[in-house]
């Protein structure tokens, strides 16, 4: 058990492209799909005491490509598909706005749009989390940018199996770049100080280029 004055820390989680694969302004729920690694990288990363938030930009709701309320549908899938792999999400924040979209409601700039940190600060009010103590992870420099500005510590997907090549240059400001969601949560055991899942045939394991 904690002691009560534990603060409590966070695994803030892109979610398009890092969660769940990105066939680009997803809006129907069937289409919610869980990267490889991705469960077993959650249990590991909850064991280690942090507790996931999902934030993420949708676009696609100023762009007119979807509306909230089918992003709403998704956002309950990707609850159902997690509770299903036993991980509970504390909390989704998603930013529908964009400067550039058809749908006057959301056609403006917004701190919460990554790579602002409003979604970071807001999730950190609202949940008492400790940002500075919190780990972030996102396959876009917007990703890392965002979380860097609100304090969090940061690791990029580069390369990942989902999207095309990400170019490893930078500056990202990225305390690590990983090559996949594995590689991101082991490097976080690590940094915690946490045992490495070793079991032969874990999906965690240590691999050949760890
Ligand atoms: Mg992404």
């Amino acid at each position: 058990m904690s002691a009560p004055t534990d603060p409590r820390r966070a695994i803030f989680l892109d979610r398009d492209g890092t969660l769940i694969h990105d066939p680009g302004y997803l809006g129907d729920p069937a289409g919610v799909a869980l990267l490889p690694d991705v469960a077993d990288g959650l249990r590991a990363l909850v064991a280690a005491g942090l507790i996931p938030v999902i934030v993420t930009n949708q676009s696609g709701i100023a762009r007119g490509r979807y509306t909230p309320e089918d992003y709403a549908r998704v956002e309950a899938r990707v609850f159902e598909v997690l509770g299903a792999e036993g991980i509970d999400v504390l909390a989704t924040y998603y930013c529908p706005y964009h400067p550039e979209g058809t749908v006057p409601a959301f056609t403006r700039e917004h701190e919460d749009r990554k790579p602002g940190p409003g979604m970071w600060l807001r999730a950190a009010a609202d949940h008492g989390l400790d940002l500075p103590g919190s780990w972030s992870i996102g396959d876009g420099e917007r990703d890392i940018v965002a979380a860097k500005r609100a304090g969090s510590r940061a690791v990029l997907l580069a390369g990942g199996r989902d999207k095309w090549p990400m170019p490893v240059e930078g500056p990202y400001d990225a305390d690590f770049v990983a090559r996949d969601f594995r590689e991101a949560v082991l490097f976080i055991l690590r940094a915690e100080g946490r045992a490495l899942p070793a079991a032969p045939g874990a999906a965690l394991a240590p691999g050949p280029h760890a």
